[in-house]
């Protein structure tokens, strides 16, 4: 069991790298980690410049805090995810650009590419508008992230859980790419999808290889 300091530089490296890797859109996104009962998240406004280990916030199972510092609006969207899918350790929510593109026509990622797989589910589903902040955003997301590892949140963004922050990272900027493939791929009309025994070859496929630590 890491020491809490230890967690809270992890939350800052993580939100680092997320936004590295152009997914934090002006510091749009947050990260958090469970923690005790509850989870280690990032303050609301977070940005490269002004996080650190010291102003990540603590909220416990019953979405308790304390301090001057807020945690991010999205607190009950990650504490739902906690609650809800006991192997999540990390979660990541962006605005990153082919997420948002898909999400604001409330377009499900459909299978028609194998990598969408990687997610653990044959599309990827998107989850009906709802404030930001709310409980009923977050029971959305809570709940379509039993079926596989990420969503789109309709008008929003995407939300990602992991075993660790590498894991939900990692998700979050695959299934921006892949929205940017089936972005690209629609330009040129309707494309094809896997069909059903496709799916079970290639879930059955991925389960021998290196893929399976995804999955
Ligand atoms: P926070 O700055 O409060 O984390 O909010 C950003 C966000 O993505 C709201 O959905
Ligand atoms: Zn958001």
């Amino acid at each position: 069991m890491k020491e809490e300091n230890e967690l809270r530089q992890d939350l800052v490296d993580a939100y680092l790298t997320v936004d590295k890797r152009g997914l934090m859109n002006q510091a749009s996104g947050n990260v958090s980690c469970r923690f005790r009962d509850g989870m280690l998240i990032s303050p609301s406004g977070a940005d490269a410049e002004n996080i650190s280990a010291d102003r990540v916030v603590y909220v416990d199972g019953d979405g308790n805090y304390s301090g001057d510092i807020k945690p991010s609006s999205e607190w009950r969207m990650h504490l739902s995810i906690y609650k809800k899918q006991e192997s999540a350790n990390a979660v990541v929510h962006t605005h990153s650009d082919y997420c948002v593109a898909l999400a604001c026509h409330n377009l499900p990622l459909p299978g028609f590419h194998y990598m969408v797989g990687l997610f653990g589910n044959t599309h990827v589903p998107c989850v009906p508008y709802a404030t930001f902040g709310t409980q009923e955003l977050g029971d959305g997301a809570a709940n379509a992230l039993t079926h596989q590892a990420v969503c789109l949140l309709g008008n929003h963004g995407m939300i990602a859980r992991g075993a660790n922050f590498k894991v939900a990272i990692d998700h979050a900027e695959r299934l921006e790419i892949i929205c940017k493939h089936y972005v690209l791929s629609r330009t040129l009309g309707e494309p094809d999808y896997l069909t059903d025994e496709q799916w079970d070859e290639f879930f059955g496929r991925a389960k021998k290889v290196a893929y399976s630590s995804f999955i």
